[in-house]
Parts: C-alpha cells; structure tokens; sequence
C-alpha cells in the first residue's frame, strides 16, 4: 500500500493586518519529503501519527511536504498556489498511490479561495480521481464546509483543546485510511451546522459546554457503524460563511443514521451556547486577584492579542499593566518587536535600555509604551516544547531578549508565536513556577502547560482582534444571523 502523507495548515485571521505570504510559511518552516519525516516523527503531531499508522499496518508512507504558518491574515494568492500547487506535484510524482492522508487547518483563507482548505481538497481529489481515498484530519477550530466534507472520503476533527490528541488522530486517520483501501467501509457523512458563532476562551474540552459535547460525541463513536464523531468549534475571524460551530458525522454505509446523530449532537450544542460565552476579567479583577496571590504563580492571559488567533503579538498592554499597578516578581511572555530586540543586541547584556517597547504593527493592539529595562540575556529564541501539547516540537522566536522592567522579566522577540509550553521561559533562564505572577498572551492552549503549575488563571482582553468580542470585528462574510451577534428566534 503507497499512502502519500502531507501537511498544509493555517488558521486564518483576515482581519490581521500581516499578510501571510510565501515568506511567512517559510520562517515557520517547510520540510520536504525524508525531512518531514526526521522532523515530525515520535512528536505530538498529526503527521507523526500517520507514520505510527503506516508502521502499525505496514503501509509505505510517502511524504510528500509539510508546512504551517503562524496564524495571521489572509494567506497571499501566491503563497496559495506556490504549496497547493507542490503539494499536488507531489501527489502526481508518488503515483501509482493507493490513499492520501492530509493535516490541514480548516480555517485557511486565500486571496482568492476563501474555503481555501475545500479548495485545496477539491484539488487533491482532482489529482488523484474518485476512487483513491483521501482522509484529512481536521484542528478543533475548523470553520467545516461541506466542499471540504464532499471532497474527502473521511474528515477527522481533534477531540481537545489544547490540541494534545494530534497524534493520535493521525493514527485514527491511518487506520480508516486502510479500511478503506481494503474496501472495508463505505463512509457516509452528515455536517450540520447550528447558526453558533463561539469564540475559544472557554472552549476548552476539559470544561463545558465542549466537555459535554465531546462525552457524547465519543459515545455515538461507539455505537455500531458510526465511524467518527466529529465536533469542531470554529474559527469566527476567518470570516467566511462556514465559520462556526460544526457538528460532522461519518457512518459505514447508513446515511440516516449520520443524518440524525449529527442533528442530535447540533441541538445538544445549541441548548449548551450560552456556556461558550464569558470567563473574562475586567484589569479591575485582575489587579485584586493579584493582591490576593499567595505562593503563585497567578497566570495572568490577554487573549486579545493572541498570536496562535491571529494577533501580531506585540501588544504591550500587559506590561503596560503590571508596571502601573507596581507588580514585581513577575515575567511576561512576549513582546514581538524586533526592533527592540536589535536595541537590546546592540546595547549588550547587562547594559540599559530605554526603548519605545511593541505596538508597532497596527493602531489596534494600544499604542507602544516607553520603558527603561535591564538586558539580561540575548538569545537565539529556539527551544523544544517538552509538551503536553507539541511536545518535541522545535520552537524559533528568532532572536530575542530578557527585558528587566522594574521587576517584570520580558521576552522580547523578532517573532510572535503563543507561549505554550514551561520551556518558553525556561529556555531563557527563568523558572516560571517561582514567579508570582505569569503573564501570557494566548486562550486555550497555555492551559496544557501553565494550568498544573498556577495557583490561579486570570484571562483578560486588551484591545486587539483575537477576543471575546466579537463586537469589535467588522464582519463581512459570516452567515447571518448568527448566535451570539444577533437575535435569533
Ligand atoms: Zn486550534
């Protein structure tokens, strides 16, 4: 059995001012062929996953490309075209085939095809011809369409957030990938799409409603003939009519009955809504959670400025916000500017700085702020996320600096990913359990990490376009109307 195996994901925020071009995938990385496989096996990532599957059945793995970029705006027409069009070159090139196995987002937006993962599907079918099957796993914060839903044969969604199941959907992936091609099963699917336009900050799978919604997805899995369960929350600053809430279902064979568990799941997620909203604190609430820290460290988040949603990462207005209300002990990760990282270079470690710190890439994120700082390390900004979530996966920040403003360490960086992982601030010398308060720019997947360690998490939403508030987005795209932004019957 030839399988070919490939990635190519990004989850698209179209009202972030940073294009995602050809160069944006290629800072992230793109592994070709053999590297994909030295890079990505053994890791908690959905590729890593499918060559598990491949060793586990003995089918030959074809990699053919792997590449994401960090989630910012829309991806360019070029960039579109230069990996969709690799990535079916490779698929041409590696025939005869007998199945193509794909990680993709289910939130990318091109220039020009806005179901830019449908489109991408629609392709691969096209090269490989009906009868080849092609399984995609999904992230949990697709915006699923039924292009996508029509043009692969199974579409597997993650069952957590934080995504710590990657590799084992690679693997669920592989497995029904070779019942296929022994023509074992015969998928039938149902999408239903409630009119449910949550946003992450409590979409967390190990609290409700997404809890709720994942216990009985995985009780339907069990059922006869049902193949997967698939409840994806949805991506609203994508922008496109499919973002949203999905509930996808894949019997063997029974088109009804995927019909009916799929309506059963998308009512149950509809009664539940009102739990996806809140769990934000004012500055106000945070400034008294942090007088009232004991051992820490408290976990403080501006989910408005999240870079894994979309945001440039370089809002100061956390330190803005620990400064002014005189919070020591603190360490803070990041600041994305690079500018900054190029004064702090050229100064030296343990000389000061004063800099203009962040808030440069657009007039959404607050304005810069000004700060005198000690500069206690300068480093390369790569490490190895010890995981839950990723684990084994390489990090690069670029260059970066340890900023000492008044107390609070801050990473200051040349690029913006979320902080996810302890190593973030261990790799730059500093213990995040001993501090008294962390603070964070992120939503969901921090928790993976951070949430063992913290005495208590505080979510907060600075001005930017990756929040709770949808109010604050000028939609265009978006089915209407839709829960929560306008009233329903
Ligand atoms: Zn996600």
């Amino acid at each position: 059995m030839r399988v070919a195996i490939a990635e190519l994901s990004h989850e698209t925020n179209v009202f972030s001012s940073v294009p995602t071009d050809l160069a944006a995938f290629e800072r992230s990385g793109i592994r070709r062929g053999a590297e994909m496989v030295y890079a990505l096996r053994g890791t908690a990532t959905t590729i890593a996953g499918f060559l598990d599957a491949a060793e586990r059945a003995g089918f030959t793995a074809l990699p053919i490309l792997a590449v994401w970029a960090t989630p910012s705006g829309t991806v360019t027409h070029d960039a579109f075209e230069a990996l969709a069009g690799e990535l079916v070159d490779g698929l041409e090139r590696a025939a005869p085939l007998d199945g193509v196995l794909l990680s993709l987002h289910g939130a990318m937006v091109a220039e020009h095809a806005r179901d830019a993962d449908g489109e991408l599907l629609r392709r691969v079918r096209a090269a490989v011809g009906p009868d080849i099957p092609v399984v995609a796993v999904l992230d949990l914060h697709a915006n699923i369409s039924a292009s996508m839903v029509e043009a692969a044969d199974i579409l597997i969604g993650y069952d957590t957030y934080p995504h710590v199941d990657q590799r084992e959907r690679g693997r669920e992936a592989g497995d029904l990938l070779v019942r296929l091609i022994r023509g074992e099963i015969r998928p039938a699917k149902a999408l239903v799409k409630p009119p449910m336009l949550p946003t992450s900050q409590n979409m967390t799978t190990d609290r409700d409603p997404m809890r709720t919604l994942i216990a009985r997805a995985h009780e339907l899995e069990a059922m006869p003939h049902v193949l997967n369960v698939t409840v994806a929350g949805g991506f609203p600053p994508a922008d496109v009519p499919e973002a949203g809430l999905s509930v996808l279902v894949t019997t063997d064979g029974d088109p009804p009955l995927a019909q009916e568990l799929a309506e059963e799941l998308g009512k149950l997620a509809w009664e539940l809504r009102e739990g996806f909203l809140g769990g934000v604190s004012s500055w106000d609430e945070a400034a008294q959670a942090i007088r009232e820290v004991r051992s820490g460290p408290l976990v403080l988040v501006d989910i408005a400025d999240n870079p894994w949603t979309g945001g440039p990462g370089d809002s100061a207005e956390l330190l803005r916000f620990l400064l002014s209300n005189g919070v020591r002990d603190a360490a803070l990760a990041l600041i994305k500017d690079p500018d900054a990282v190029a004064a702090c270079l050229a100064a030296g470690v343990g000389q000061t700085v004063e800099l203009e710190l962040g808030g440069k890439t657009d007039r959404l994120h607050g304005p810069p702020l000004p700060v005198r700082g000690y500069v206690r390390m300068l480093s390369d900004g790569r490490y190895v996320n010890r995981g839950p979530m990723h684990a084994g996966v390489v990090v690069d920040l670029g260059r970066s600096a340890v900023l000492v403003c008044d107390g609070v360490e801050v990473l200051v960086t040349e690029r913006a990913e979320s902080p996810i992982d302890l190593n973030v601030f261990r790799s730059h010398g500093i213990e995040p359990s001993e501090r008294r308060v962390i603070a964070l720019k992120g939503k969901g997947h921090f928790r993976a990490a951070f949430e063992p360690i913290a005495e208590r998490v505080v979510l907060v939403e600075g001005p930017g376009i990756t929040g709770s508030d949808l109010t604050r987005l000028p939609f265009r795209h978006i089915r209407r109307p839709i829960w929560p932004l306008d009233p329903l019957p």
